[in-house]
């Protein structure tokens, strides 16, 4: 049996690679990377902690717990994404439009910039409170 066989065969039914385990290994290594100049004990382990998670996870037969660790990465990931890209439309439109929150759903509302004292109404939950812009 050569080497590609025996691989293969201890792999079966094993997790694998995912979104999750190839975010773990690229933060493991930016540590160990890191590590070379700051050269802290603390951050090595820490490097180790997070590889050995990746390898862990990689070769689990617990696939439905995998999937579930690696949905809820995504919907962070998405998230965080999603907040800086809503962020930095907010900082291209700052010059001519007001942000604010809602002050009952906390939803995120624009108005046009400079119209003095207006009445605003919420799109999202109907709630209407003045505003100065
Ligand atoms: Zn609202």
């Amino acid at each position: 049996m050569c080497m590609k066989e025996k691989l293969l065969r201890f792999m079966a039914g094993r997790y694998g690679m995912d979104q999750l385990n190839r975010f773990l290994s690229t933060a493991a290594m930016v540590l160990v990377i890191i590590n070379l100049f700051v050269r802290s004990t603390l951050l090595w382990l820490l490097a180790l902690a997070v590889l050995i998670y990746c390898y862990v996870r990689m070769l689990s037969r617990n696939l439905e717990k995998r999937r579930k660790e690696n949905g809820r990465y995504l919907e962070i990931k998405s998230r965080l994404t999603n907040g800086l890209r809503n962020w930095r439309d907010r900082q291209k439109q700052k010059k001519d439009y007001c942000f604010f929150h809602c002050p009952a759903c906390k939803a995120m509302l624009r108005v046009p910039r400079g119209a003095g004292r207006i009445r605003v109404t919420c799109r999202k939950c109907g709630n209407a409170f003045e505003r100065k812009t």
